[in-house]
């Protein structure tokens, strides 16, 4: 990978707007307010060369406008969304070089969080917005279980040494929720001690990585028995199929 950097630009209360670098060239992914954007790309003296849009709520797009007043650049973003500012509207399959950075990516569709939601992934790296966080995963606003069941298991095959690059930082309420569903779940006792590390050093507890994700992250662990006996009981009733577990998690996080 030619970038030297995936840097975290923190937005309103836990958003990251995640900057790669090279040289003097920075990509921004997500930028929901521009703001503290433009002030990072010239505290550092580095030139915009792209933004790339996973989806369309406004903590993830709301920036788009000012910045291209700013920087006439390309606009990558999910086809079947409204993307302020948008020039390339992307779908599963796509593959994209992303301008000025050396970086080639391929485009996932995974709806759930949103209709069209799309995440990134190349090189080792997956920016994945709001639908998989770390030890949790989007709220259901526009999909069903189903999808974002589907979605999120195309991001957990993907190689477990990938790093998972969320727009928020949810690690430790979403690791009080894996508690109470998964107890007894050694990996949980890990995630948040090195989650804690990097929040004590004043760094984001990202990026995470699928392996990590796949050992601690209820919601990729719907087809373990002693998550669905868990999830059963919560339901009071059998649940006999991933789809149902992971609809009864992401339910019971919903009100916990
Ligand atoms: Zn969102
Ligand atoms: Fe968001």
């Amino acid at each position: 990978m030619d970038i030297t950097a995936i840097v975290p630009i923190r937005a309103f209360q836990d958003n990251y707007i995640w900057c790669l670098r090279r040289g003097s060239t920075a990509v921004v992914v997500d930028p929901g307010d521009a703001d503290p954007v433009l002030d990072y790309l010239s505290n550092e003296g580095l030139w915009l060369a792209a933004i790339l849009t996973t989806h369309h709520h406004g903590d993830h797009v709301g920036g788009n406008t000012k910045l291209l007043t700013k920087y006439n650049v390309p606009v990558f973003g999910p086809a079947r969304e409204k993307i302020p500012g948008i020039t390339k509207a992307l779908r599963e399959g796509d593959k994209i070089e992303v301008p000025g950075i050396g970086l080639e990516l391929e485009v996932f569709d995974v709806p759930g969080h949103t209709a069209g939601h799309i995440a990134y992934y190349g090189e080792g790296v997956l920016f994945c917005g709001d639908t998989l966080f770390s030890c949790g995963c989007g709220r259901l606003f526009e999909g069903t279980a189903a999808q974002m069941h589907a979605s999120l298991s195309k991001l957990a095959a993907l190689p477990g040494r990938t790093l998972v690059y969320c727009a928020h930082e949810y690690t430790l309420s979403n690791l009080r929720f894996a508690r109470a569903a998964d107890p007894g779940n050694p990996a949980i006792d890990e995630r948040e001690a090195s989650a804690r590390a990097a929040l004590a050093a004043g760094s984001p507890s990202l990026p995470s990585t699928v392996e990590s994700e796949l050992a601690a992250n209820p919601f990729l662990r719907s087809g373990n028995p002693a998550l669905a006996a868990s999830a059963s009981r919560h339901a009071g009733r059998a649940l006999t199929s991933p789809v149902e577990v992971f609809a009864t998690l992401r339910k019971w996080k919903d009100g916990f």
